[in-house]
């Protein structure tokens, strides 16, 4: 089969996506592909420029909100790859292809002995989402690990590796995020500890390890309790369905967060530098939206960052709800919240 009909047998029309998002609104998909290689890759990509046809690459679906129709090429990824390299007596390092599950990986990981990413047990989506937003939980992000991304650069059309520090992550942030469209990951590479010191700083995980010897801690008994943890939490999309954190922890200046501590001497603050990280759900908490719901969506009762399609939602109305958060937060605090998830289509 030549590389032009192994695309037009892949390539589908109007593909409805509301089950390929974790908050379950309805969308479709002007034309879709699953992309199971590098040539499915870069075929479709050639497809959507001899065309005219804007393209979106999408993983698990869980840090997007479909606003509408995706008058384009949807790539669903799916390059499958879990190896290991550089096998030594202190650590291995993790080759992921970027269609592989997050979770999956991280058991993978912990399961053989390898310290690291047991923190990030349990957050859906796929690997090469991963280093889009620096995933993080219970004090450890991905950049703690992540030794190289590769990825297919769209300027050059080249297979490019970017090592850690030229993907200038930050938190919630990276080059990806603010380049959008321009990497399409396909690998990453993470460098897995087998001594390095247990990340239990997180009062939660402590709490729940509290009566477990720590000469049986190890990254799976971690795992399993981070996994605990958050069941206890968050809700699970396929119950209720969502999309994790809705907003980002905004973080104000000094002076603005000691303005603040006088008129609510509760506020929840982390020093970051010379500023301060506040807790979004605090502030969402406090204004009264925790566990609001109108007909269609809602905030979670325990999880004020987490928006709820409850029953037939659309990404406008989660959108709708978003924006009048946002304003409230800004006219109670006069702190800017900004959201997690990419907004797509309409
Ligand atoms: C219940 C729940 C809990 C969550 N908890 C956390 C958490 O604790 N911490 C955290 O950081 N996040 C969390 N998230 C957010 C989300 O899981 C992560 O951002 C995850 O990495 C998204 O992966 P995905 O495959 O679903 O990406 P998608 O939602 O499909 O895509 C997200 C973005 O990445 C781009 N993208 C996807 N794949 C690639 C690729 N291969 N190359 C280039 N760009 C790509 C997409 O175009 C899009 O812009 C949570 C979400 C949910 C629903």
């Amino acid at each position: 089969m030549s590389q032009k009909e192994k695309l037009q047998a892949k390539l589908k029309e109007n593909v409805e996506l509301s089950a390929l998002n974790t908050l379950c609104v309805s969308a479709s998909a002007r034309f879709y592909i699953d992309v199971t290689s590098l040539d499915d890759l870069r075929n479709a990509l050639a497809w959507a420029q001899k065309n005219g046809h804007k393209t979106l690459v999408l993983g698990g679906g869980s840090n997007l909100v479909f606003a509408g129709e995706f008058r384009g090429l949807v790539m669903r990824m799916h390059i499958a790859e879990r190896s290991w390299e550089q096998v030594d007596e202190t650590g291995a390092t993790l080759v992921l292809g970027a269609g592989e599950n997050w979770h999956d990986s991280v058991l993978y990981a912990a399961g053989a002995g390898y310290r690291g990413i047991e923190n990030l047990a349990l957050i859906p989506g796929t690997a090469g989402a991963a280093p889009v937003q620096n995933i993080g939980a219970y004090g450890v992000e991905l950049c703690d690990t992540l030794v190289s991304v590769t990825a297919l650069d769209r300027e050059s059309n080249e297979l490019v590796c970017l090592e850690n520090a030229d993907c200038d992550f930050a938190y919630r942030d990276s080059l990806f995020k603010r380049s959008p469209g321009r990497y399409i990951i396909t690998s990453i590479r993470l460098r897995l500890s087998r001594q390095q010191p247990l990340q239990l700083g997180y009062q939660d995980l402590k709490e729940y390890l509290a009566d477990t010897a720590s000469k049986d801690l190890d990254a799976l008994t971690v795992a399993e309790a981070v996994m605990a943890v958050r069941h206890r939490k968050l809700p699970d999309p396929t119950i209720l369905p969502n999309a994790g954190s809705f907003f980002k922890n905004p973080v104000v200046s000094r002076e603005k967060f000691d303005e603040l501590q006088v008129k609510y001497p509760d506020l929840v603050g982390y020093p970051k530098g010379g500023s301060v990280k506040l807790a979004a759900a605090w502030l969402i908490d406090q204004s009264g939206w925790k566990g609001y719901r109108n007909s269609r969506v809602g905030v979670h009762n325990r999880q004020a960052l987490v928006l709820i399609n409850h029953s037939g939602g659309t990404g406008q109305d989660v959108l709708e709800l978003a924006s009048q958060i946002r304003q409230s937060i800004h006219e109670r605090f006069g702190v800017e919240l900004e959201m997690e998830p990419g907004i797509v289509g309409g």
